[in-house]
């Protein structure tokens, strides 16, 4: 049996958020390498910045170089990677800012997984849909071409599988919508949602039922 008991604390989320001003949420950025997440996710959280909202930007690669260096890229690996950057999201959530993830996040219960972490409506699945052809051809870091080469094994898109979300909150098709578009389409779904203000519960219940 655990001997580890949750230490309540007196200031609350709720009590970040009403001095925030406005609600707390992860936007988790799921797609294949090169669909555009981490380009969306620093137009977004600039775009959420100016705007006056508290923001941290998760970005997958670069939790690579730190919290999840030990990490390789095996389905086991994989998981993992997502459960502790879900887990770390939720204390930015619990601290009353908007954080946005951006990971390849390939597996379909492992972002369930994540989800699972949160209240309802606090996750928000954003489909970063591109087709594997134009990522290819975008290849911002030269990834496609070293996989398509035979020197990265397990490359998402190329020979290990990318699921995509079922029924994502968001979907933006970068390869028809501006990155202005994009960001427009998901900072209208935060505003909908009521992430922009306080939220009142009758608000979550909405933006919860909703999904
Ligand atoms: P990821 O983080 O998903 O691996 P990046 O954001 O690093 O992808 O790279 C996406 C590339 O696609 C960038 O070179 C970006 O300029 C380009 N791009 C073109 N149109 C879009 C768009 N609508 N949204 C995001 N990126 C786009």
């Amino acid at each position: 049996m655990s001997t580890i008991v949750w230490q309540p604390t007196p200031v609350t989320k709720a009590d970040r958020r009403r001095l925030n001003g406005h609600s707390s949420c992860v936007v988790w950025l799921t797609g294949l390498s090169g669909s555009g997440k981490s380009t969306i996710a620093c137009a977004l959280e600039l775009a959420l910045h100016e705007r006056g909202v508290h923001t941290y930007l998760l970005d997958g690669d670069n939790l690579r170089h730190g919290l999840n260096r030990d990490l390789g890229f095996s389905a086991d690996h994989r998981a993992e990677n997502i459960r502790r950057t879900a887990e770390v999201a939720k204390l930015f959530v619990d601290a009353g800012v908007i954080v946005i993830c951006g990971l390849i996040s390939p597996y379909r219960r492992d972002r369930e997984a994540a989800r699972a972490l949160f209240e309802p409506g606090e996750f928000i699945e954003v489909f970063v849909d591109c087709p594997v052809e134009v990522c290819k051809s975008r290849d911002p870091k030269g990834l496609y071409r070293r996989a398509l080469a035979g020197e990265i094994k397990g490359f998402t898109g190329i020979d290990d599988p990318y699921e995509p979300p079922e029924a994502p909150d968001v979907v933006v098709r970068t390869d028809r919508m501006s990155v202005e578009a994009c960001v427009k389409a998901i900072l209208h779904h935060l505003e909908e949602a009521g992430h922009l203000g306080l939220q009142d519960g009758a608000a979550a219940e909405r933006a919860a039922g909703e999904r």
